[in-house]
């Protein structure tokens, strides 16, 4: 709880730094975690607490908070080479050592690999190609960019013009020539007596025609979570991806498939394109791909994008885009040690092994009646609060049901994410049965209280 003194971490974090997607309110009243250190899921707050972390951080440290070869990687590489960029034909040898892990790592059976700071950047970085690729190509009007409603790709401007957020409009965004279709998201947008099937086919066809009016020749690229994670851990209706792909493909538009969230293992397989079945023409990642220890994000482009770049730099000399730490050494380092854990050292594997407890998990907390919809892949999952089940009537939004629910978890040592109205969970991947018995239990408990106060 809060402590008003003046020089309690509280008032200090208050008086001196901004909050990101922070509910005021709630912070105003309960006061910033301000937190010290972490130990395998569990964080430690500046009087002591323990919490279990649910959410992975965010979404990303999928191997805790303290896994000594992470930190191993991190020393020796700080000591060997420090940091050092990726321009004017230099680059280290971790750096190249990852672009080889990753192409490998990919469904790609060859490709090139772009760094940035974080998935943001790197879905900046996807559009810029694309638009580079249309200049140099000859169609300076191949510039739209297509996702969808609910998706989330990020906060600059570009991926924030990507986002199908309500907020987003606060700024001024999305940018002219970013354009939302509909979000497979069955259970909330199907229409009565509409089969999941007949659903997907309708986005397909939804999706067919906006190519059309807007002009076929005027898209630049189509992006999508193969799970939406930050819309409320939304998977994609059945066979989505198989009903719009040929679509895509119908036009030239290139399918662009945003990891950040899914890759490395976060679905049960190393990509959520291969958990649903579609091969994209490049990967955005982030996240995971360091395990959370160090800010990275990567373009992974496949073979076709990959030699059009090529081409296309050629004839102007140079690609004249990056950031001063794109590639960097230490973050490098980290990445290859991490894919390494993740994917050799049994991470993964339990992922596959919790993902039947997670499910049933979920499913027993849905038979609340204030839960209209558990949904999941692998470990990440959310339910979603509902005022009446039946017909799927929200709680109305002044109630903040989900920060309540989220709240209490927090007061009992469980940290979960309120999105929208829904409570989500994607659990590291080194979570334990016990530890995971631990988080339904806090939740559920949280979850009768606060529906018993406004039910
Ligand atoms: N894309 C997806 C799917 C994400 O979930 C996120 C962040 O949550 C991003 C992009 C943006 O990544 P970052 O916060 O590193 O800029």
């Amino acid at each position: 709880m809060r402590d008003d003194a003046p020089n309690s971490w509280e008032s200090r974090a208050d008086a001196s730094s901004f909050y990101g997607f922070t509910d005021l309110p709630s912070v105003h009243q309960r006061g910033t975690v301000v937190l010290t250190h972490g130990k395998g899921p569990y964080i430690y707050d500046v009087h002591g607490r323990a919490y279990l972390d649910a959410n992975s951080g965010l979404w990303n440290m999928v191997a805790g908070f303290d896994h000594p070869g992470l930190i191993e990687a991190a020393k020796a590489q700080y000591e060997r080479f420090p940091g050092y960029h990726a321009f004017f034909g230099r680059m280290s040898d971790q750096t190249v050592m990852l672009s080889e892990k990753l192409v490998e790592a990919s469904p790609f059976a060859r490709g090139r690999v772009f760094y940035t700071n974080s998935g943001s950047e790197a879905n900046d970085t996807m559009v810029k190609m694309l638009w580079f690729l249309g200049a140099a190509e000859g169609h300076p009007e191949r510039r739209k960019i297509i996702t969808r409603v609910n998706s989330y790709h990020g906060v600059t401007a570009v991926s924030a013009s990507m986002t199908g957020k309500p907020y987003n409009s606060l700024f001024g965004l999305p940018l002219p020539g970013f354009i939302h279709v509909g979000c497979p998201h069955y259970w909330r947008f199907g229409q009565a007596g509409e089969t999941e099937a007949a659903f997907t086919q309708r986005l397909a066809r939804e999706l067919e025609a906006t190519i059309i009016k807007e002009g076929p020749d005027t898209i630049a690229g189509f992006f999508a979570e193969p799970v939406m994670g930050a819309g409320g851990v939304i998977p994609p209706s059945e066979g989505y991806f198989q009903a719009i792909q040929p679509v895509l493909k119908r036009y030239g538009i290139p399918l662009i498939a945003d990891e950040v969230i899914c890759g490395f293992g976060r679905t049960g397989n190393t990509w959520g394109c291969q958990t649903y079945g579609f091969m994209p023409d490049a990967i955005i990642s982030s996240k995971n791909i360091t395990a959370g220890f160090f800010p990275m994000g990567a373009v992974i482009l496949g073979p076709e994008l990959a030699d059009r770049l090529q081409a296309a730099s050629e004839a102007v000399e140079e690609f004249p885009h990056g950031f001063t730490a794109s590639g960097h050494p230490v973050g490098c380092a980290i990445a290859l040690k991490a894919i390494d854990v993740v994917m050799n050292e049994g991470l993964a594997e339990n992922v596959r092994a919790l993902t039947p407890k997670f499910e049933a998990g979920l499913a027993h907390l849905a038979e609340n009646p204030n839960i209209g919809e558990w949904r999941g892949k692998g470990l990440m999952g959310a339910l979603e609060a509902v005022k009446d089940k039946a017909t799927k009537t929200p709680f109305p939004g002044d109630l903040s049901v989900s920060e309540r629910i989220a709240n209490r978890c927090t007061d009992h040592g469980l940290i979960c994410r309120p999105l929208g109205q829904s409570i989500v969970l994607c659990p590291p991947f080194i979570m334990t049965e016990a530890q995971m018995d631990e988080m339904f239990e806090k939740l559920g408990a949280a979850l009768k209280k606060v529906f018993a106060e406004v039910a």
